[in-house]
Formats: structure tokens, C-alpha cells, sequence
């Protein structure tokens, strides 16, 4: 049963029990209706207060406020956002540059590539504007520990990069990923923010899919942060985007649907346009509700946890700051047998990504894990070795359960 297991996936990962139990219930019969949830209209009153109470507790998670910001709940996963930043974001760049749009200019987008996911934002980037037209900015594949072949492992300090940006007003974003689900590899909290915020013309877009709702972050810093439901905060199927309302109005005002603006801006997908998503309340189509209901469930659960003096998200950040540390603790004292990837001071505390260094054994210590119900720890089929998750659902118990493993196994090789 679930008690005797502990999961450690990358995504899909460990929900709450009590937010499955829930869901579960009104999977047949939702709050007495006699209906099940799924079976609901997506504009019935009942949806729109689940859609209601999980963008309201998001906004108040992250502290981030109606005035200031919208809440867009999209499908497509965290992949539709690698076009829809694109194709929003070049059409707000050329409504505020009229006169250069006509002129035949469209600005740059700039990407921060530090794993696999930025990367393939960035290629998706290339294919929709051109190659000339997306500056990297920084590819940290050269930048990994000295001797060793090119690979994501490591970021570089702004120093390195800062100047390949371009001037905030030529480019129309700069987009990172916030914690590279593949490599291991976290930006330290504020970075890269505070550098690319020295321009005030500047928009940020940060791709959280992967860290969201373990860190508290200063919302008033990104123009676009993106996050598939899947990992922190619910079930596939469901995409957050928070969007700085003054892109939105700006986007707005280029009409209630995509315009096409000049041969150079590509017109906008119309269910990838925020302005009209946003118009008609995250509902232009059907939205998957369930989804969102469990995402506002595991919203709710978060929130409960706010106490006087000390956050929701604080709080969660100190308990994922903990279990982290726990693992890489037992990870660092049995060096001769552990090894982690990424260098020391951008190690994800998400998902903490390691070899076993004798020859053969990783195969051998997953299947060790699975038979006392460790779960989940086989790393990314693009990389190997192995890959801990360590998302807010699961419990320091299980992170516990898991050091001791660690232990043990070292000690039978030593
Ligand atoms: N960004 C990151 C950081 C991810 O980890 C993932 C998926 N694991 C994605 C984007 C793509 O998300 P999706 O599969 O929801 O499209």
C-alpha cells in the first residue's frame, strides 16, 4: 500500500494522500452532487470556484497579487510555453516598438542554457524566428568541471555571461530555466533574476516546472513563470503560467485576438494567446477541472501550513532546504562511492542526480531500493546514473528511509 512506499519520481511525481484521497472521492461523486467531477461542465458554478480557489491560493503562495499579476491555467505542458513565450512575447515586443516593428526589426530573444530543458526552449525558439534571431547568452555546456566533455553540470557566475546580453530594449525576453529537472542543476535563489532585473526593459521568463512552491521568489522580478501542475503542485494536465499584468495589457491592446502585426512577428496560436486565455478566464476551451482541482487541493494543503511570522512557502523551503541536505550530506561522506554530477553550488535540491561509481552497480542499487518500497530512482534515459525527486509531497520520512539506504549500501561496498 502506499504507506510501505516511498517515491522519489521525477514527473509525474508523489501527490499528498489525503489531496489523493479527495480527488478520489469526487472522482465519483463530487461534494454530494451525484456527479462525478469529470463529468462536470467546465462553466458550471462548481468549476469556477475550483478554478477560482486554485489561482487565489497560488497568487497568495507566492505572494503575488490580482493587481499586479494573472494567473493563466493552460494545457500543453511545460513544452507549449517553450512557443507560447515566443510567440507572446516578440508580438508585445513589436506593440511596443511600432515604429521599429515596421521598419522591419523584431528584437532578440536571449536564452540561458544550463541543461536540457532551456535547451529545448531554445531550439524551439530557433525554429520559430530563426537562429539569428535567438542570442545564447550562455551555454553551460562549457563551463563544466575542467578536463571532463562538454556536458550541463555546472552555471557559470553572471560575470561570464552578463555581458552577451543584449540592451533591454532590443530584446524582447530573456528566458532560464529555474531548475533543470535532467541535470541536477538549480540557479541559487535570486539568481539569475536580480542580474537580467538591472534593466528595467527587460522581461524575464522563468521556466519553474520543477521548483515551483519550494522557494519563495520575488514575482515582481519575471514578466512570464511557467509550471506544469506534475511535479510541486498536482497532476499532469494542467500548465500555471503567472503573467505581470502590465504585458498582459500590453498584449491586450493588440486586439482580443492574435494580430498579425507585420511578415516578421509570426501570429500567435490563438490557445497560446494569454490575452485571450486570460479574457475568458483560463476557459477559451475545455479545461481539464480535475486537474485543476487537484492542484487547488494540494494548494490549499500548502496554505494551511502559514503560521504567524513564517509563510507557507517559507516554511516549505526550509523543509525542502532540509531534506536536501540530508541527501547530499550521506551523498558527500561516501565520496569514494557516491558521486554527484553537477558542481557543488548549483545542486538542484529538486532532484539530486548521482552516480554509483563502481561499474554496474547502479542497476543493482535501484533494484535494492525497489525491494524496500524506495521507488522512482532510475536517472533520465538521456543521462543514466540515478536521480532522487525530492518534491514538496514527499515526506521527510521517506527522504529518512532513503539516507539510511544510502548508508547501508555504502557500507556493505566499503
Ligand atoms: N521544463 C522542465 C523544467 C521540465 O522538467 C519539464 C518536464 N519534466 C518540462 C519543461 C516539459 O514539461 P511537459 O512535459 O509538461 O511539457
Amino acid at each position: 500500500d502506499r504507506a510501505s512506499v516511498a517515491y522519489f519520481g521525477a514527473g509525474p511525481s508523489a501527490l499528498p494522500t489525503s489531496v489523493l484521497e479527495t480527488a478520489a472521492a469526487s472522482l465519483i461523486n463530487h461534494n454530494g452532487s451525484g456527479l462525478s467531477l469529470v463529468e462536470q461542465s467546465h462553466r458550471s458554478a462548481l468549476s469556477g470556484q475550483i478554478l477560482q480557489n486554485a489561482k487565489d491560493s497560488f497568487l497568495k503562495i507566492t505572494n503575488a497579487t490580482a493587481d499586479t499579476h494573472t494567473v493563466l491555467f493552460m494545457a500543453g505542458g511545460g513544452t507549449l510555453q517553450f512557443s507560447a513565450v515566443v510567440y507572446n512575447l516578440f508580438t508585445a515586443w513589436a506593440l511596443k516598438n511600432p515604429e521599429r516593428a515596421q521598419n522591419g526589426e523584431r528584437g532578440a530573444c536571449e536564452y540561458l542554457i544550463t541543461g536540457g530543458w532551456s535547451s529545448k526552449a531554445a531550439d524551439e525558439a530557433k525554429r520559430l524566428v530563426g537562429e539569428e534571431n535567438v542570442n545564447v547568452v550562455l551555454d553551460s555546456r562549457n563551463y563544466h568541471h575542467a578536463g571532463e566533455a562538454k556536458k550541463f553540470g555546472n552555471i557559470p557566475d553572471s560575470e561570464e555571461w552578463k555581458g552577451n546580453l543584449k540592451a533591454g530594449k532590443d530584446s524582447a525576453f530573456v528566458y532560464f530555466c529555474d531548475n533543470e529537472t535532467v541535470d541536477g542543476v538549480e540557479f541559487p535563489k535570486g539568481s539569475p533574476v536580480d542580474v537580467l532585473g538591472e534593466d528595467p526593459d527587460r522581461i524575464v521568463v522563468a521556466d519553474m516546472s520543477s521548483n515551483i512552491l519550494s522557494r519563495t521568489f520575488d514575482a515582481s522580478k519575471f514578466g512570464v513563470v511557467f509550471a506544469g501542475a506534475q511535479k510541486n503542485v498536482g497532476s499532469t494536465g494542467v500548465t500555471i503560467v503567472l503573467l505581470r499584468n502590465d504585458i498582459l495589457s500590453l498584449l491586450a491592446s493588440g486586439g482580443s485576438l492574435p494580430p498579425k502585426l507585420t511578415p516578421l512577428i509570426p501570429v500567435t496560436p490563438v490557445m497560446m494567446h494569454y490575452p485571450t486565455i486570460s479574457k475568458a478566464g483560463s476557459l477559451y476551451n475545455t479545461l481539464p477541472i480535475f486537474d485543476v482541482y487537484i492542484a487547488g487541493l494540494t494548494l490549499t494543503k500548502l496554505l494551511q501550513r502559514d503560521e504567524s511570522g513564517k509563510t507557507a512557502l517559507a516554511q516549505q523551503e526550509a523543509e525542502s532546504d532540509l531534506k536536501a541536505k540530508l541527501l547530499y550530506d550521506v551523498l558527500d561522506k561516501y565520496e569514494n562511492i557516491y558521486h554527484v554530477v553537477p558542481a557543488k553550488k548549483v545542486r538542484s535540491r529538486m532532484n539530486i542526480c548521482f552516480r554509483i561509481k563502481a561499474p554496474g552497480d547502479e542497476a543493482k542499487f535501484i533494484k535494492g531500493g525497489e525491494e524496500i518500497g524506495l521507488l522512482g530512482l532510475k536517472g533520465h534515459r538521456s543521462v543514466g546514473g540515478i536521480r532522487i525527486s525530492n518534491y514538496n509531497a514527499v515526506g521527510v520520512d521517506s527522504v529518512k528511509k532513503l539516507v539510511q539506504y544510502l548508508e547501508e549500501y555504502a557500507k556493505v561496498v566499503l
